[in-house]
C-alpha cells in the first residue's frame, strides 16, 4: 500500500498505551484502532471497584475522553469486531469490509473462561469482564439478596467485597484448596479469608457445585460436592481468562496459550505485533503470559518502539494490585517456583516476601505501601535480599533500598 497505516486490534489498555506512544515517538501516518465493544478504551479494574459501587460513572472509566482520540488523530472505530486477518495481503475483515494496512498489532485481551455447562444460559448468572457484564451485575446487587461467587480469584473476590458492603450475602466456592492458590502463597490466601470472613463473607474452599437448581431458568440454589444446599438469587462467575488468540490462530501466526511474541513484541508474521493480556512472550526465559495492567502498558510501549524502529527488549518487573474493603493488596514480581515464604509484620501492615534459591523474587504487600514501594525498587534495581538478610529482626526495606549499592 502507498499510504502507511497501523491497525490496532482490540480497543483496551494495551491498546491505547500502543496507540498514544506511537503518536508520542512521531509517528504520523493513519491509526486506527479497532474493538468490538460500543466504547472507546477503558479501565477494566474499577469494573469489579468503585463502578461496581456506582461510585464511578462511565466516563470516569474512559481512559482518555472522546475528544483526544480525535485530536490525537486516532481512529478509534467502536462495536467493529475484526473477524479475518491476512498477513500475506496486508489485509483486514471487519464488518465486512477489506481494510488494508502496513503494520498491525493484537491487543486483543483476554475472554472468561466458558460458564460451566450447569450455568450456561441461566437468568440470575453473571460474568464481570467488561462494561456491559458489570452494568448487568450493578442491577442486580440489592440488599437481602443471597449472592454465589464462583472462584476464588480476584474478580470473584472483588466482587464479594462490594456485595457484602451492600448487604447481600455472599457465599464464594473456590474449587481449588484455597482461594488465591494460582497467585499468592498460602499466608496471603490465609490473610484475605480472614478478612472476608470477618465481613461475614462464607469462603468455601476446595469445593465444586455439583448440580444448579432453577425455576423458570433462573438460578435458584445449588448443591456441592459435600452434599451441602446453597440457596442463590444471583451468581458471579469468576474462574479465569483465556487468551484471545483465535485470529491470530487462524491467520497463521504462532500461538500457545496466547499470541507468541518475542522480547520486542513481534509475532511470527513480519509487521505484525502483539501485546497486553493476549500476548506470551519469554521472561527469565520462560514463555510468560501477565494479565495486568501493568503489562499491558509496558509492553504495549515496547511494540510501539519496535514498530518505530527502535527496539527495546522488555524485561518488566510486573506488578498488580487489588482492593478489597479498606485492604489494598500490592503485589510485585513475580512468585513463580518460590520455596520459601518470609512473613513480616511492620506498624504499616504486613508482607510476604517470597524467595527462590534463597534470592528474592516477590512480594505481596498488605496495608503497607512503603513495603511495597521499597521491594520494587529493590526488584528493578536487581539488588539481591537474600532470604537471611529478609529474616533478620531489624531488616527495613526502605532502608535497604536507600542504601548505596556496594
Ligand atoms: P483467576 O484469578 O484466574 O481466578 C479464578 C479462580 O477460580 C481460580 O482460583 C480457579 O481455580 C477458580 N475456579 C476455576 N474453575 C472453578 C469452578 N468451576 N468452581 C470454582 N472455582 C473455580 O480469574 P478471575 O478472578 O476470574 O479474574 C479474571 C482476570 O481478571 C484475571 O486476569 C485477573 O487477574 C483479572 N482481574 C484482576 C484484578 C486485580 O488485579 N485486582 C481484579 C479483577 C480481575 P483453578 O486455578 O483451580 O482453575
Amino acid at each position: 500500500m502507498d499510504q502507511e497505516h497501523i491497525v490496532i486490534v482490540g480497543a483496551g489498555q494495551a491498546a491505547a498505551s500502543l496507540a498514544i506512544r506511537l503518536r508520542h515517538g512521531g509517528y504520523s501516518g493513519r491509526l486506527t484502532i479497532f474493538g468490538d465493544e460500543s466504547h472507546p478504551p477503558y479501565q477494566r479494574p474499577p469494573l469489579s471497584k468503585a463502578y461496581l459501587k456506582r461510585e464511578w460513572t462511565v466516563d470516569r472509566l474512559y481512559l482518555r475522553p472522546t475528544q483526544f482520540w480525535a485530536d490525537l488523530g486516532v481512529e478509534v472505530v467502536t462495536s467493529a469486531p475484526v473477524t479475518a486477518i491476512d498477513p500475506a495481503a496486508h489485509t483486514l475483515v471487519v464488518g465486512g469490509r477489506t481494510v488494508a494496512w502496513s503494520k498491525l498489532a493484537f491487543a486483543t485481551g483476554t475472554r472468561p473462561r466458558p460458564l460451566p455447562a450447569e450455568f450456561a444460559g441461566l437468568k440470575g448468572v453473571h460474568e464481570l469482564r467488561g462494561l456491559a457484564d458489570a452494568d448487568r451485575l450493578q442491577d442486580e446487587i440489592r440488599p437481602g439478596r443471597r449472592l454465589l461467587v464462583l472462584g476464588g480469584g480476584y474478580v470473584g473476590l472483588e466482587t464479594a467485597a462490594v456485595a457484602v458492603a451492600a448487604g447481600l450475602s455472599v457465599v464464594v466456592v473456590e474449587r481449588a484448596p484455597r482461594i488465591l492458590e494460582r497467585v499468592a502463597c498460602a499466608q496471603t490466601s490465609a490473610i484475605i479469608r480472614d478478612l472476608h470472613e470477618g465481613h461475614g463473607v462464607r469462603i468455601l474452599e476446595g469445593r465444586s457445585v455439583v448440580r444448579v437448581v432453577t425455576q423458570n431458568d433462573a438460578i435458584t440454589a445449588v448443591e456441592l460436592d459435600d452434599g451441602q444446599s446453597l440457596p442463590v438469587d444471583v451468581a458471579i462467575v469468576g474462574i479465569g481468562v483465556l487468551p484471545r488468540d483465535e485470529l491470530a490462530r487462524a491467520a497463521g501466526i504462532a500461538c500457545d496459550n496466547g499470541v507468541v511474541v518475542d522480547g520486542f513484541g513481534r509475532t511470527s508474521a513480519p509487521d505484525i505485533w502483539a501485546a497486553g493480556d493476549c500476548a506470551v512472550f519469554p521472561l527469565d526465559g520462560v514463555p510468560t503470559r501477565l494479565e495486568s495492567v501493568q503489562n499491558a502498558v509496558d509492553q504495549a510501549e515496547c511494540a510501539a518502539d519496535d514498530m518505530l524502529s527502535r527496539a527495546r527488549a522488555y524485561a518488566p518487573v510486573p506488578w498488580f494490585w487489588s482492593d478489597q474493603y479498606d485492604v489494598k493488596l500490592q503485589i510485585v514480581g513475580l512468585n513463580r517456583g518460590y520455596d520459601a515464604v518470609v512473613h513480616r509484620r511492620s506498624e504499616r501492615g504486613q508482607a510476604l516476601w517470597y524467595f527462590r534459591a534463597g534470592r528474592m523474587i516477590a512480594v505481596d504487600a498488605i496495608n503497607d505501601a512503603r513495603t511495597y514501594m521499597a521491594a520494587k525498587k529493590l526488584l528493578e534495581a536487581g539488588t539481591a535480599i537474600s532470604l537471611a538478610e529478609a529474616s533478620e529482626e531489624g531488616f527495613d526495606p526502605v532502608a535497604r533500598m536507600r542504601r548505596p549499592a556496594a
